[in-house]
């Protein structure tokens, strides 16, 4: 599981915390910094590593707190709290339009696993009851379309094509498609490159002038760490994003771009993809994930 280490580390630093009964000042401070290290080590950026200790700190050496019955007890409370709200606080819904169907456009790097995830996001909201339309607007790989199209016959979902147009073209051609065929909500797989550039930014902005998507969501691969978050930081400043996906929670990687993209972006992870398969999907919930790295 991608925070194995830094669960295992944690869970060590709390078990002699709880060992103690009574708490000094110095005893937290202690504990805080083993919090801090194990952070650093998964990877999570080092102003959010500073912010959050800090305010642990903050609350954990009250009075109140210390001279408690189970302080040890108390103080992991509000290291949950705060990895809690680090990751932003509760799970956040994809957002519906007023008149179908919604458009969402995923933007990503190559390799982030934006036409994988369009897929598992059309087989999850297909099992919600949505009747979705996928559009494939990465004219540039043929074998993206050709990807989708396997996707979209795994699930089946209908494909909107038309390799001979502009991305532009295609996707309002496909909202229009979606219209007449009853379709509610239309997820345009758009292309990638290998570094953010003016073309690609430039591309998404005219799709997103062309068809008024309700949901702009990032793919992000965390297993790049920083970069992920930086990556970010460019398209939310570039696009504004309405949320973000972090796939490959799978991999073994240290995955501290999880715990810091959203306090340094400000956008909420929306959902968590995992292995290859179409159902490797799930809304992102960070109450649960610290409760599993808290164990
Ligand atoms: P795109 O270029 O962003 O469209 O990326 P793809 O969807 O083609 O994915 C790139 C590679 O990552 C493919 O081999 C996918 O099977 C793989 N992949 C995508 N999402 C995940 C994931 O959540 N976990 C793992 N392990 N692999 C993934």
């Amino acid at each position: 599981m991608v925070f194995s280490a830094l669960s295992e580390k944690l869970q060590d630093t709390f078990r002699r915390l709880r060992g103690k009964g009574k708490l000094t000042e110095k005893d937290v401070d202690e504990a805080l910094r083993e919090v801090k290290l194990a952070l650093l080590e998964a990877d999570v950026n080092f102003r959010v590593v500073r912010n959050f200790i800090n305010r642990v700190r903050e609350r954990a050496v009250g009075q109140e707190v210390i001279n408690s019955l189970t302080p040890g007890q108390m103080v992991i409370k509000i290291v949950h709290q705060e990895l809690t709200g680090m990751m932003g606080a509760k799970a956040e819904k994809l957002k519906t339009s007023d008149r179908p169907p919604s458009v969402y456009l995923l933007a990503g790097l190559q390799g982030a696993g934006k036409t994988t995830t369009a897929g598992k996001l059309a087989g999850y909201l297909q099992k919600q009851g949505r009747r979705p339309l996928l559009v494939a607007a990465d004219v540039y790989r043929p074998a993206a379309v050709k990807q989708l199209e396997v996707l979209g016959a795994q699930l089946s979902v209908p494909v909107f094509s038309d390799p001979g147009r502009d991305p532009v073209a295609i996707a309002a051609a496909a909202v229009e498609k979606a219209r007449q065929t009853q379709r509610d909500v239309v997820l345009i797989d758009t292309a990638g490159r290998l570094h953010i550039d003016e073309e690609l930014m430039g591309e998404l902005a005219a799709i997103k002038a062309a068809v008024n998507p309700v949901e702009i969501l990032l793919v992000v691969d965390a297993m790049t760490g920083q970069d992920a978050v930086n990556v970010a930081q460019n398209f939310n400043e570039q696009l504004g994003l309405t949320g973000l996906i972090l796939t490959k929670l799978d991999s073994d990687t240290r995955g501290g771009a999880a715990l810091s993209i959203r306090e340094i972006t400000g956008c909420p992870i929306k959902f968590v993809g995992s292995g290859e398969k179409l159902d490797g999907i799930e809304v992102f919930h960070p109450e649960r994930l610290a409760s599993r790295i808290l164990g």
